[in-house]
């Protein structure tokens, strides 16, 4: 069903000599068992399986998919092929250490537009051996099981062939071997190929192996355990038997001097593979596949129509919940789930899908991926972008940059300003701004650009202490009211604070704000059109909700984490020209903070933050948007945004 011939791949590096990794390998995979592509470090077997399950584009021969050439392809025949037929799994899991196990599933299920009901989820999980640990997370659960877990959710799509690349890279023997158990009971009915440079699980494991050296083809041998034992070679001590009119493989060759290197260090030899015999591959045994027979199945959700359904309004949920997830895994910045819908033009898509989406802006953020220290994965976010990733970013994809300057000592919350106690502000406080996001500079072409409007009053005018809240941040005011600084006496006597109500954005109008060293006058209100209904979910939590509600809230509840942090909607718009204005207003030394027994060293150039304007035509990713702006955020730790600076000691 899968064939190669003579098939060649060159990288050819910016600088350097082209490196031939794969030249000319024909090979022919049988429809199930277990195949093993052993090599040292370099010899072309990654190459090879990348190019087998359309990852990586070859330069020659070709790659036959049950009869039909891939040459004959259409890239949407290949992509295809890729999202239906094929299953990855990488040595480090890729799954979401987020979410728990099930709900890990539940995405890949709901990815590839299947219903993620909890009999399935089950079904699939008692595939990998792990029945019962849908409610775990990932933190809790050892390599082996892990891996496991990226198996399962490569099952998803009910691949008919699995591809696993040093599957048990970064885990013990006995883990490793939990795996390789797993991986072997699905060969049964499904071609599994294994990278791997382990002989010894190889031969215990394999239904064929074929070995690599500079990306040629060295050996290649099947099990065949018809063979009678007396046929084979055997070893006893510094014995090596050898049968009459046995043909020795190359395989064997290396065993047997193997062996006698091991006598010779005086090492015991314990080689559970040699009491398995392996034979060279015929592979005249392996049925011609039927070019008829082979019907690609249309990849079920491209990411493409997910976005337009978004972008349609579609109320449906669980659309919207696939939708949800998609632009939050491009949030993360994980495309661990690449695998499912297709890793191949993944970038692209996503790009495209935005633009179709009318997305206007994109946030940029510096972060490190998760990793896994000690058996436990943890995300870890890096420092802000410094002036150097400015630099790259605008050279190196062409795109827009704008900055928002977050003062050392924070932008205060808005606790003092709201009747935060009031019973309608309570009822949506979890869905509510509580603090700027940064100040950032607005003109009316930026306003117009992004398509904003002016809900009340106007847009802050250059040089002056004046502010424009959004949309968004109205409605924590609506909701609070606004204090106006004066206390009365309540029922029990004391002395409590009064707050104006606010009906509409007029009512924010002419309201003195302060600032730090400034007050600030508000002067206008911009609709920066945020849909705050699409949190409404996060408002009420269900008792008993499915892995699916649960995924739901969790991608819902970040996601608007992001938008306060990291999107315009939280912003405090001021004038042209002012941050270099609230730039100078900083101090030059940082206040030593106790609250947090850190000392920041002082210079002039890390408390600078940047508003660069940005010209539409120089995007290049970005190419198909009018207009389009990149936001940067550099910002003090949450923490630290809202509390006074103490006196320096
Ligand atoms: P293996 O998986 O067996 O260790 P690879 O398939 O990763 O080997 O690599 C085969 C050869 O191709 C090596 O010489 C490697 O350095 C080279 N190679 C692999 N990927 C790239 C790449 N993206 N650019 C340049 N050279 C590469
Ligand atoms: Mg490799």
């Amino acid at each position: 069903m899968l064939q190669t011939k003579d098939l060649r791949k060159v990288y050819t590096p910016k600088k350097g000599v082209p490196v031939t990794a794969l030249d000319g390998i024909s090979l022919t995979f049988p429809e199930r068992g277990m195949v093993f592509l052993l090599g040292k470090s370099g010899s072309g077997k990654s190459t090879l399986l990348n190019l087998l399950g359309g990852l990586d584009k070859y330069d020659g021969g070709e790659i036959i998919i049950k009869g039909v050439s891939s040459r004959d392809f259409s890239q949407e025949r290949f992509d295809s092929y890729r999202n239906t037929y094929v299953g990855f799994i990488f040595q480090d899991y890729n799954v979401l250490p987020e979410f728990t196990v099930g709900a890990n599933i539940a995405l890949a299920l709901e990815l590839q537009g299947k219903k993620a009901t909890d009999e399935l989820i089950s079904k699939i999980l008692d595939d990998v051996d792990l029945a019962g640990y849908g409610g775990r997370r990932p933190n809790e659960l050892s390599g082996g099981q892990l891996q496991r877990v990226a198996i399962a959710r490569a099952l998803v799509k009910n691949p008919e062939i699995i591809m696993a690349d040093e599957p048990t890279g970064a885990l013990d023997s006995a883990t490793g071997k939990q795996v390789f158990d797993t991986l072997k009971t699905l060969s049964a009915e499904k071609l599994v190929i294994i990278v791997s440079h382990d002989r010894e699980y190889a031969e215990f494991y394999a239904d064929r192996i074929i070995e690599l050296s500079d990306g040629r083809v060295i050996s290649d041998v099947e099990y065949s355990p018809d063979e009678s034992s007396a046929d084979a070679i055997t070893y006893d001590g510094d014995t090596v038997s050898i049968p009459a009119g046995y043909h020795l493989t190359e395989e064997d060759r290396r065993e047997i001097n193997e062996y006698i290197d091991r006598i010779r260090a005086g090492t015991r030899l314990h080689f559970s593979g040699l009491s398995k015999k392996f034979r060279d591959t015929d592979t005249s045994k392996i049925p011609p596949a039927d070019p008829s027979k082979f019907s690609l199945i249309k990849s079920r959700l491209p990411l493409h129509s997910a976005f337009r359904i978004g972008a349609s309004g579609l109320k449906y949920k669980k659309f919207r919940l696939v939708i949800t997830i998609l632009l939050s895994v491009i949030a993360f910045g994980l495309f661990a789930l690449a695998d499912t819908f297709g890793a191949y033009n993944h970038i692209e898509a996503c790009t495209n899908s935005l633009l179709e989406s009318n997305v206007r802006y994109l946030s940029l953020v510096k972060a490190k991926q998760y990793t896994r220290y000690d058996g436990k994965i943890s995300y870890s976010p890096g420092p802000m972008l410094d002036d150097d990733d400015i630099s790259a970013i605008k050279r190196d994809m062409g795109t827009p940059v704008s900055g928002v300057f977050v003062p050392m000592a924070g932008i205060p919350d808005f606790g003092q300003l709201v009747d935060s106690g009031s019973e309608q502000f309570m009822e949506k406080v979890t869905v509510l701004a509580d603090s700027f996001s940064g100040y950032c500079e607005l003109t009316e072409k930026t306003l117009s650009d992004l398509g904003y409007t002016v809900a009340a009053g106007r847009i802050p005018e250059p040089g002056k202490d004046e502010l424009a809240i959004t949309s968004y941040v109205f409605e924590t005011f609506r909701l609070g009211g606004f204090a106006t600084g004066e206390t009365e006496k309540s029922p029990e006597g004391t002395e409590v604070p009064t707050y104006d109500k606010i009906s509409s954005p007029a009512d924010m109008l002419g309201r003195k704000w302060r600032i730090g060293e400034r007050e600030f006058e508000i002067v206008g209100v911009i609709d920066t059109k945020f849909d705050l209904s699409r949190y409404d979910v996060l408002l009420h939590a269900e008792p008993n909700e499915s892995v699916t509600e649960e995924l739901a809230r969790f991608v819902l509840s970040r996601e608007l984490t992001y938008a306060q942090d990291y999107s315009f909607h939280c912003l405090a718009f001021v004038g042209d020209g002012m941050i270099e204005t609230l730039l100078a207003d900083e101090p030059n030394e940082i206040p030593f903070r106790d609250s947090n027994l850190s000392f920041t060293q002082a210079s002039p150039t890390t408390n600078f933050s940047r508003y660069t304007r940005i010209t539409p035509e120089s995007s290049r990713t970005l190419r198909r948007t009018p207009t389009s702006y990149g936001l940067t955020a550099r910002r003090a730790p949450r923490s630290a945004r809202a509390r006074p600076s103490s006196p320096r000691p």
